[in-house]
């Protein structure tokens, strides 16, 4: 059984999609429409005759009033024009659809479409150079979809297959949310919010069209749930190896790096496979480094097991290892091919690595989202809710700034100074509280500069005690927290940048406050055993 979600097939004009778009209609029984043909039948003219008159806007403008009105029915089979969906806009419309794009090599393109009759934006002499031209023109707007299908060597019954194949999978796989994550530049991804992934999560890799041959890195901690997904993945025509680690956060190293690639090339991992990274951060964090340099680069799957790893580490594409110096101080953009998070896998989680997570659900609501702090407050959520609200914040950052230039740099809020609690104690303080204890010395020095009140600091502190998270912090010395303050990622040749609330979503980014405010905001929360 198909739900009823429009079928959207799009793609370069000659990548067959009317053709691969009617054998699905078959297939399903539903009606198809060709927004090409449609608007010829419209307007009462051909496309290129619309084109040769210069009236390109005039067609641009009739594909946005019948997208939209095919974004308000069900049931249907869609195939787009080549240019129908590079506006944002447009995109927006289908977005509640199951849309793939159709991709073709040049040299397909130009056999494709040397015979056919005329098509506007190509000319015939120049064929070659024209598909080229246009294709690097609507690259990036083509990267916007997540479900992309090469059709260079696959017959129109084979992809529309491949499809088929992918729709039903996805109909299995028993996803209760999805979100899109959208980093500027680069291809989509999907987060999915799923039961039961251990015996369903082959049904979500077919969906997205992962790899067949995949090595699962698996925190140690979590053999049996490991074991489990493996011989699931097996079972179901994947081909599937297993590799454990220890995941502690003094083992996020390359020396662990190294083990791992080393256990790659050991067992024959080729290009063709991925990386599925089964744990909480310090699992995603490793993982995503292999992937990454492991043959210049494998796709990954993030399916994140602690509750901070779902809603924060999992997603974004960073990951970082720890140098004897400093925290996450060699790292790499990485990009998940898919993030599928299980709300159960959570039950086994001791509840003080709850807490862990819900620091950065704190530091969330900080940021952006004011009905997750009140829900925190009232301590009445529902897990799946409070992990969705999360990705909603955290996506929305990553797309406005994938690489950290600005705006995410927010998201580290509290994690400046966290990180240098992590360091100077060797690691006896963990991640998620150390941010919660970094945020209230954030507040603390936007107090001392005047710029927010003490209301949003006791507001703080209730949320952390609530949530059984530290508000104060023993034998540590001050001089090795500024220490190890000047190795944060974010200071600039002679500039320190700080993230401070000024009040609750109301973030700013602030430069070389002066030092002696630093020093007292730290010792606010230091203090020594008698
Ligand atoms: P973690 O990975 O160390 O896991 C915490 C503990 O929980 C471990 O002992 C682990 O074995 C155990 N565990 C994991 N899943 C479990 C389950 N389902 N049941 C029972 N036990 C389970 O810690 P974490 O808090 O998930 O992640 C912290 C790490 O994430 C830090 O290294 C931090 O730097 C990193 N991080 C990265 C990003 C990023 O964007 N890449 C963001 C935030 C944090």
């Amino acid at each position: 059984m198909i739900c009823k979600q429009n079928i959207v097939i799009t793609g370069f004009m000659g990548t067959g999609k009317s053709t691969v778009a009617v054998l699905i209609a078959r297939k399903f029984n539903r009606p198809f429409i060709d927004t090409d043909q449609e608007i010829e039948k419209r307007l009462g003219t051909s496309i290129n005759d619309i084109f040769s008159r210069g009236q390109e806007q005039l067609f641009r403008e009739s594909e946005r009033v019948l997208l939209k009105e095919l974004s308000e029915q069900t049931n249907l089979v869609i195939a787009t024009g080549g240019g129908t969906l590079l506006s944002r806009s447009s995109l927006q419309l289908l977005e509640q659809s199951s849309l793939f794009c159709l991709d073709a090599s040049v040299d397909n393109l130009v056999q494709r479409l040397y015979n056919c009759a005329s098509r506007p934006l190509l000319n015939h002499d120049n064929l070659r150079y024209d598909i080229e031209n246009l294709l690097d023109d609507r690259r990036c707007n083509y990267q916007r979809i997540d479900q992309h299908i090469s059709t260079d060597h696959l017959s129109p019954e084979e992809i529309a297959t491949t499809i088929i194949n992918r729709i039903e999978a996805r109909n299995k796989a028993q996803i209760t949310r999805s979100i899109k994550v959208q980093p500027r530049d680069l291809p989509p991804y999907p987060i999915f919010i799923a039961k039961d992934v251990l015996n369903r999560s082959a049904h979500l890799f077919k969906s997205i069209g992962a790899s067949l041959e995949q090595v699962i890195i698996a925190d140690s901690n979590l053999q049996e749930q490991s074991e489990k997904l493996r011989t699931h993945l097996l079972n179901h025509g994947f081909k599937t190896k297993l590799l454990s680690i220890d995941a502690q956060e003094s083992e996020k190293t390359l020396v662990s790096a190294e083990i791992l690639l080393r256990q790659l090339a050991e067992i024959r991992c080729s290009r063709a496979s991925s990386i599925i990274a089964f744990g909480g951060g310090v699992v995603g964090d490793i993982g995503a480094f292999v992937a990454a340099t492991y043959m210049r680069g494998l796709s990954i799957v993030q399916i994140p097991t602690t509750l901070l790893a779902m809603v924060d580490s999992s997603i974004g594409g960073k990951c970082g290892l720890n140098l004897q110096q400093s925290k996450n101080l060699i790292g790499v953009f990485k990009h998940p091919q898919a993030v599928i998070i299980d709300p159960c896998l959570l039950y086994s989680l001791p509840q003080q690595e709850v807490s862990a997570g819900l620091a950065e659900v704190i530091k969330h609501g900080l940021i952006g989202d004011e009905e997750l702090l009140c829900m925190l407050e009232a301590d009445a959520y529902n897990i799946e809710e409070l992990i969705f609200r999360n990705l909603c914040v955290k996506a929305k950052i990553v797309a406005a700034d994938s690489f950290e230039k600005d705006q995410r740099m927010l998201l580290n809020f509290g994690h400046t100074f966290g990180h240098a609690f992590e360091s100077v104690s060797q690691h006896r303080i963990k991640h998620g509280p150390a941010v919660g204890l970094g945020m209230l010395v954030a507040t603390r020095l936007a107090i001392l500069m005047n710029q927010a009140s003490e209301k949003l600091y006791i507001r703080i502190e209730n949320l952390l005690t609530k949530h059984k998270l530290p508000i104060s912090l023993n034998n540590i010395l001050i001089d090795d927290v500024l220490s190890a303050l000047e190795l944060d990622k974010k200071h600039s040749q002679n500039n320190k940048h700080f993230i401070i609330p000024l009040a609750a979503q109301q973030l700013k980014i602030i430069t070389n406050p002066p030092e002696i405010l630093i020093r007292k905001a730290i010792e606010s929360i230091l203090y020594q055993d008698s």
